[in-house]
């Protein structure tokens, strides 16, 4: 296919020209949010100044209009995951509330005492809490697949916590913090062998390769639209129809009703049960614009620009003596996460001067407290690239990075210099 044009793909975003403390913005955080396509962000203008109405029920042509906007971004959805039908496809406010929705609706109606949950030691606190939550309420319990020293699973101690007690297997397909892809496909296939049920956390997915629940086989699929180029606010739950039908409401409120009386209600079908209130119109016409646009690019090119940064990251921070890559498995996404050993530099101190030169990485947990403790340390700094980074922005990166550790090893050897013995 035609190579990705970078300049023309980089002008469709604005805020990759802005300037951030005099310097041209390099943005290296697309694992917490990726930026938006002006196709992204003029939809949702355009939406707000032509089309706005509460949907469902309006009588008037606007509203209608509204409710087919709604609609189309559901089978946009729908197309994207490749579901097998839009009602399969909920909205909610990202990925955190999808998989709360789980746990809370399915959780508590199916787990029981005695039960068990399998999560990884790579989980989002997205993907651990509501968990924990549904167990505390139900007596359910969690097991926890370990990894290894490259941040991969350990397969053979999942296939060993697997058993006729496993209720359902809870994972991400990317992980956040090291960037590790996860073997989702035979994660599911086991679970289901074992008769379990299996959630996949796509936060970090999505936007970087082509995704198929039903090639998956995935009982729920969840992910956000900030992270693949959409509004926040936005997300979506993937379930299987049988299962959403067979699953009590999570909230209740407008538009998820057949029928109220004070005495009793009787609740609409899928996808409405699950979507009380008024949902989030304008995020929903900016998340379809943001697939349209995506596949505009197509993940062919996406994934094979993105595999270039790593590599090139990679090559060059390992190149950093004293800095130590945190997740070296082979197969990963675009995320690079560290830390500075020799000497030792805290990350928010990398994280704070790399942004005083322009630069904007993530430091910290990164909302993975359990992985930071399997690996000893407290925070890593990442770099997560997106479609729209360039290979000088890398070269920037490392280049700074390698000036900032120069410049402390030459502090700290002034300091061993002066400093007297007792
Ligand atoms: N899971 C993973 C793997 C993530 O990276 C994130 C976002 N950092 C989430 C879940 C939560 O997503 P959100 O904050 O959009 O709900």
């Amino acid at each position: 296919s035609v190579p990705l044009d970078l300049t023309a793909l980089r002008a469709q975003f604005p805020i990759l020209a802005t300037r951030v403390h005099d310097q041209p913005l390099a943005y290296l955080d697309n694992a917490a949010s990726t930026q938006q396509p002006l196709q992204v962000i003029q939809a949702v203008s355009d939406y707000h100044q032509q089309y706005h109405a509460n949907i469902h029920r309006g009588v008037y042509q606007l509203s209608r209009n509204a409710t087919r906007m709604h609609d189309y971004a559901r089978e946009m959805v729908a197309h994207f995951l490749h579901a097998a039908e839009p009602v399969e496809c909920l909205f909610t406010r990202g990925t955190t509330e999808s998989i709360n929705l789980v746990a809370a609706s399915w959780g508590r109606a199916n787990l029981q005492p005695g039960d068990e949950i399998i999560l990884s030691h790579l989980e989002h606190h997205s993907n651990i809490v509501p968990w924990q939550m549904a167990c505390e309420a139900t007596g359910a319990r969690i097991r926890v697949i370990p990894i290894d020293d490259a941040g991969e699973l350990d397969m053979d101690a999942y296939r060993r916590l697997l058993s006729s007690r496993t209720r359902l297997v809870a994972v991400n397909h990317v992980s956040n913090a090291l960037g590790t892809i996860n073997p989702v496909k035979t994660i599911i296939e086991e679970a289901h062998a074992a008769g379990a049920l299996a959630l996949i956390d796509g936060a970090q997915w999505v936007a970087h390769g082509a995704t198929d629940v039903q090639a998956l086989d995935a009982d729920f699929y969840a992910f956000s639209g900030h992270k693949l180029y959409g509004p926040t606010g936005m997300g979506v739950l993937y379930g299987k129809r049988s299962l959403l039908e067979a699953m009590p409401p999570y909230q209740g409120g407008g538009d998820m009703i057949e029928q109220v009386t004070f005495e009793k209600t009787a609740y609409a079908q899928i996808p409405n049960r699950f979507e009380a209130g008024t949902p989030h119109i304008a995020g929903a016409v900016g998340l379809a614009a943001a697939i349209e646009w995506l596949e505009g690019v197509g993940f062919e090119r996406i994934g094979a620009h993105e595999q270039r940064l790593l590599r090139l990251a990679t090559e060059r921070l390992s190149a950093i003596p004293g800095l130590e890559i945190k997740g070296t498995a082979p197969h990963k996404a675009a995320v690079v996460s560290w830390v500075m050993v020799d000497p030792p530099i805290g990350t928010l101190d990398i994280g704070m001067q790399l942004d005083l030169r322009g630069i904007c990485i993530r430091t910290g947990h990164h909302c993975c407290q359990p992985l930071m403790d399997r690996l000893s340390i407290a925070s890593t700094a990442r770099a997560s690239f997106g479609v729209y980074n360039t290979e000088a922005e890398v070269e920037r990166l490392a280049d700074t990075l390698a000036e900032i550790v120069s410049a402390a090893r030459d502090a700290s050897a002034r300091k061993g210099s002066t400093e007297t013995p007792p």
